[in-house]
């Protein structure tokens, strides 16, 4: 009671804050306390709560499912002094996978930030999930991150999903560092792992150590800038690798250690300096072919700018299972990647040091609402103040400010740029928004823009660019358990829908049965288990389907006229219009065009209602009601009379559009997948013949050590409950992973299957 009056900041949490993040302070709250005190603590709080900006990392862990991010996550925790344990992802402990699900399945589902100190450095660290249905996670993540870790299992190099995500890092231009892991397995394997980093990811590998043993026998780290000896004694039963042995290396050292080291610090040195000029200058005008005089600073600053430039790749080595190599993982991340200022986030000047924060995930709290993840960029974040949401032009009050870690969150007064932050109070804000601190600030930021476009006539939206959300490939009814339960249902749907935009929901408008769209079995399999957990509701799922789309063989013209008459008022429209089928390669959407002199006569409210009529013909087509894409429609003549409304416009176009298609010949196009299966050789030949059956196309068999890896594509109607019938073949041992390549037209005779399967005939 005394404390809250004496100085009311320091409540509950933030007394937790203090005994989770000021260690050395070991604060206990006694009543005795004076003010004086409590100010020394807080001043010291804040500078811990806002650390120096070059001192932030903001760093995302991607990796294909089981190449072990979240043991390495654990032990990245556990090392910074963060939890007092080791988590185990086998025994389902782990801080990071925090959803219910996630440690019951062992995989990483949402994005969980976690915030920890490393020596001098704030580490903002977003764990994004390996399984291809939560891509767009992945994707979220990476906007707001400045630098990335893949980690590897050693003994399988690049796999699918690591690509997947590779290639959005590039996109984003982040710069990465590559973690071979599992470097105690027998199978582990450098060379294959680093030439598959050259071959799939087309990258170039910078080897900054070499390891010490191999195998059960793996046991240390030589660093080849500092040349010292990392060892880790014992096994992880009795050794929870804290404490490890760094020796300098000696003369006295095993010869062929030192040999290796020369001759791989030497092929480093070359290697850095043909790939930064200003290395090589230093090189050839100070040292010359003495790699020995190198100075250890030098070589690493070079390191740095290479791996900034993403001119080469950081590869380490090391075991997170057996404790071993995880501390120079940290000590790299703080060396190598960016600090937040050292990334070029464009439209932050137009801010000029005032608020401007990326919301890039919800989540829903039964007792707190809504909490939004939100990325800095400029300026600071107040708890207790107004902001402004640039997308959905609503300004509205947060009320507290958080520092993630993980399921606990850590009460703050203010937050400054390059920090992530949760916060506690926005209702309207939904993953993508931009955040600023005032109507007038994103005004100001407009005129800043405009200015500068009219100088180099370039764009000048104010607003960070959102999260792309991919199409959903599956969609199922869900039914609430009685009629009563259906507003609770609507309100869980809708709070999944603000954490999740790759949720989609929809009425059927045959049937009026609520509809969920997702990417994948385990996405919508996960939704169900949500409302369920977190919302009490027992729903009930109708079978799974696919998401066809539909599109047209030929053009085809149509007219039609709707003449009604509603109470007093007379609509009279008529239309004619042609559909025409788009080339390949624009087949992703649709296009409406008007004739120049049917424009030019049309009303804008009229047009608009013609472009409504057409858009909603495209929602639905004519042979299964599925969306519709690669249709260009062209309005050749639209006539009424006075007093006809919008909505008998667009009605109208509609029909008559439904007309044209069908004409067109309409023709079902399916999602095929890109699948990757990884098997044992003795399981290859039931794997193919079960993919032959599933209509699958096999593009390559390629091997990797014992196993091979089979390329294919396969129509997604043929991959349901895939992953059970490939455990069944292959009695555990092959994984896969599933990605959306294509939608493709169905041949006749599939396609005469599906209409009779969809019409109930068989
Ligand atoms: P994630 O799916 O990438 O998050 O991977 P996890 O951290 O969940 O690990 C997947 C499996 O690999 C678990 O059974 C881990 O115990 C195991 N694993 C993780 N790291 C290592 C390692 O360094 N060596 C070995 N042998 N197994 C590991």
């Amino acid at each position: 009671m005394l404390l809250s009056l004496t100085f009311p900041v320091l409540r509950g949490s933030t007394r937790h804050l203090i005994n989770r993040s000021l260690q050395t302070c070991r604060w206990r709250v006694t009543w005795k306390r004076s003010y004086s005190l409590l100010q020394d603590e807080v001043k010291s709080l804040r500078a811990v709560v806002n650390p120096d900006i070059s001192k932030i990392r903001n760093i995302g862990i991607m990796a294909h499912i089981d190449a072990g991010k979240t043991t390495t996550t654990e032990r990245m925790l556990f090392y910074s002094g963060y939890t007092r344990a080791l988590g185990d992802v086998d025994d389902g402990d782990t801080v990071t996978d925090y959803m219910a699900q996630e440690r019951e399945r062992g995989i990483t589902i949402q994005s969980a930030a976690v915030t920890f100190d490393w020596k001098d450095y704030r580490i903002n660290l977003i764990d994004t999930p390996g399984h291809v249905d939560f891509t767009l996670e992945v994707e979220r993540a990476l906007r707001v991150l400045d630098g990335a870790v893949a980690v590897f299992d050693a003994s399988a190099g690049v796999e699918a999903q690591t690509m997947t995500v590779w290639r959005q890092a590039e996109k984003h231009n982040i710069p990465c560092i590559c973690f071979l892991n599992k470097m105690d397995k027998p199978a582990a394997s450098l060379r294959y792992s680093i030439d598959s980093i050259k071959a799939k990811l087309k990258a170039n590998p910078v080897l900054l150590q070499i390891p010490v043993g191999s195998g059960k026998s793996f046991t240390g780290l030589v660093d080849l800038i500092t040349r010292q000896k990392m060892t880790w004694q014992g096994n992880s039963l009795t050794h929870d690798g804290r404490s490890f042995e760094i020796n300098s290396l000696q003369h006295s050292d095993d010869p062929d250690v030192l040999l290796a080291v020369s001759e791989a610090r030497a092929a480093l040195i070359e290697q850095v300096a043909d790939l930064d000029d200003e290395f090589a200058e230093l090189l050839l005008g100070e040292y010359g072919e003495n790699f020995d005089a190198v100075p250890a600073v030098k070589l690493q600053e070079a390191v740095r700018r290479v791996t900034l430039a993403r001119k080469g790749v950081p590869v380490l080595y090391g075991s997170s299972l057996k404790n071993k190599g995880v501390q120079p993982l940290l000590d790299a991340i703080t060396a190598y990647l960016p600090a937040p200022n050292e990334r070029n986030h464009d439209l932050v000047r137009w801010y000029q040091n005032d608020l401007c924060a990326l919301a890039f995930k919800v989540v829903h709290d039964k007792q707190r609402g809504p909490l939004v993840f939100v990325r800095i960029y400029s300026g600071s974040m107040k708890a207790q103040s107004s902001v402004h949401n640039i997308n959905r032009n609503e300004t509205e009050r947060m009320s507290r400010l958080l520092l993630p870690f993980a399921d606990q969150q850590i009460e703050i007064p203010s937050l400054s740029a390059g920090n992530i932050a949760l916060t506690v109070g926005l209702k309207q804000t939904v993953t993508g928004d931009t955040i600023v601190s005032s109507k007038a600030s994103a005004a100001a930021a407009v005129r800043l823009a405009q200015a500068e476009a009219e100088n180099r006539s370039s764009s000048h939206s104010v607003a960070l660019a959102g999260v792309e959300v991919p199409e959903p490939v599956f969609f199922c009814s869900i039914e609430p358990p009685t009629m009563a339960k259906q507003a609770d249902l609507e309100h869980a749907l809708n709070c999944l829908q603000r954490e999740d935009p790759s949720l989609k929901v929809r009425i059927d408008p045959d049937s009026g049965q609520t509809v969920l769209c997702g990417m994948g079995e385990l996405h919508i399999e996960i939704i169900h288990d949500r409302i369920k957990r977190e919302y009490k509701i027992e729903t009930h799922l109708g079978p799974l389907q696919v998401a066809y789309r539909e599109t047209i063989l030929q053009s085809a013209t149509a007219t039609d006229l709707l003449d009604r008459t509603l109470g007093e008022k007379r609509h009279v429209v008529s239309v004619e219009l042609t559909v025409h089928p788009l080339k390949e390669n624009s087949s992703a959407s649709c296009d409406i065009t008007f004739e120049e002199d049917v424009k030019a006569l049309l009303p804008v409210d009229v047009r608009e209602a013609v472009e409504n009529g057409v858009e909603s013909a495209y929602l639905q087509g004519p042979v299964l009601g599925f969306p519709v894409q690669g249709v260009q429609t062209v309005i050749k003549n639209v006539r009424l009379e006075s007093g006809t409304s919008a909505a008998m416009v667009s009605a109208c176009v509609s029909r008559c559009m439904l007309k044209a298609l069908k004409q067109a010949g309409g023709q079902v196009l399916e999602p095929v997948m890109a699948l990757e299966v990884t098997v044992g050789e003795e399981h290859l030949s039931s794997v193919l013949a079960d993919l032959s059956q599933r209509r699958g196309t096999i593009f390559d068999i390629q091997s990797r050590q014992e196993n091979k890896i089979l390329l294919a594509a396969v129509p997604l109607a043929g991959m349901m409950g895939y992953s059970t019938i490939l455990r069944t073949l292959t009695s555990g041992n092959a994984t896969f992973s599933l990605e959306l390549s294509s939608y493709e037209p169905m041949n006749t005779q599939d396609q005469n299957t599906l209409l009779n399967k969809m019409a109930g005939l068989t």
